[in-house]
């Protein structure tokens, strides 16, 4: 109930300028966000890589709505991939991209130029990108547009929402050599019709869908912060003898770091899913949507503030 009140409220353009301009706001957004500029991206990528984690960095923004804001996302991730290159940060950092942030409402041919333009950078940068999936409205278009992108950029990632009914099949299609596929629960608000409702449905889910990829031929990329979605998911790779070279654990950054950094001296392969840019509002609304909890992480900044 409280998720779809929230997931109702991160398309609202009032609650967003509530929130925007709250005194609070800025600490929780730095807790989920490496910063509003690509220097803040570089700076936190460097960080992570120290680490020992890989990273996947999205320029934060979604729905577009003129070819100008397109054309200036696209921009904005060829800039990027130049400076990791030059920094060398690749092939360890690679590229989250959405769609609908390169014109797929309104234009999808632009969507996949622009789209185009930044696997051609990533390949020259030699690192790789991943379409992020939006709600089932894009689904179709998301996955036709990845399989024109492969084409020429073979390793150009998918995303599957194990909450959609659709996804089991999708995971045997693109479950061939040489595919990435990042599997997550799914963070939209979605009708019954399309969408698992209940979260043990979704958990059920994504485990069939996991046991899918982990058994077929292509590189799984398990995107959880579910403790036993992870068990499962090491017990499969000692079971389907997957090293660290064959599939990885991804998760967002700020959610779960002790787990994040348990995982990489256990020797996974870890990715941080790392946002960056001032359009933060939709990501972040989706991160209180999955843990209302984190409401309370609002509430203390807020104490703290007064
Ligand atoms: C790398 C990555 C990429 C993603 N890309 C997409 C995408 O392209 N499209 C899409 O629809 N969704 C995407 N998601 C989001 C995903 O669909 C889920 O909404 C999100 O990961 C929460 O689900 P969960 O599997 O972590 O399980 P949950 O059941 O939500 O959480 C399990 C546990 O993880 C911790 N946790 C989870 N979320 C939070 C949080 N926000 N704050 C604090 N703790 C938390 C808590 O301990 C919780 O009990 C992505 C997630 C990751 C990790």
């Amino acid at each position: 109930m409280l998720r779809s009140v929230i997931l109702a409220a991160s398309r609202s353009s009032q609650v967003e300028r509530l929130v925007a301009t709250a005194p609070f706001t800025r600490d929780v957004v730095r807790r989920f966000v490496a910063g509003a500029g690509t220097d803040d991206a570089l700076r936190a990528t460097r960080e992570l890589v120290a680490e020992g984690l890989a990273v996947t960095l999205d320029n934060l923004g979604e729905d577009t709505v003129t070819a100008e804001q397109a054309t200036a996302t696209r921009d904005e991730y060829l800039k990027l991939l130049g400076l990791l290159s030059a920094a060398g940060l690749t092939p360890a950092a690679e590229v989250s991209v959405k769609l609908s942030a390169l014109g797929q409402r309104f234009d999808e041919r632009l969507a996949y130029d622009n789209a185009r333009a930044i696997c051609a950078a990533a390949d020259a940068a030699g690192t790789t990108v991943t379409l992020d999936m939006e709600d089932h409205t894009t689904t179709d278009s998301t996955l036709d547009t990845l399989a024109r992108l492969r084409k020429d950029f073979p390793a150009t990632g998918a995303v599957l929402q194990a909450y959609l009914r659709r996804t089991e099949s999708d995971c045997r299609e693109l479950a061939y050599a040489g595919s990435r596929v990042r599997l997550c629960k799914g963070a939209y608000r979605e009708p019954e019709s399309v969408a698992y409702q209940a979260a043990r449905e979704v958990d059920k889910s994504y485990v069939r869908c996991l046991n899918i990829l982990m058994s077929g031929d292509g590189f799984p990329m398990l995107a959880t912060h579910d403790p036993r979605l992870i068990a499962i998911g090491e017990d499969r790779a000692r079971w389907f003898d997957r090293g660290p070279d064959r599939f990885e654990f991804q998760m967002l950054y700020g959610i779960r770091p002790e787990e994040q950094a348990r995982l990489v001296g256990d020797g996974y392969t870890v990715r941080t899913y790392l946002p960056y840019g001032t359009d933060w509002y939709g990501y972040l609304m989706r991160r209180l949507a999955e843990r209302p909890a984190n409401l309370a992480f609002f509430g203390r900044a807020l104490m703290s503030r007064k």
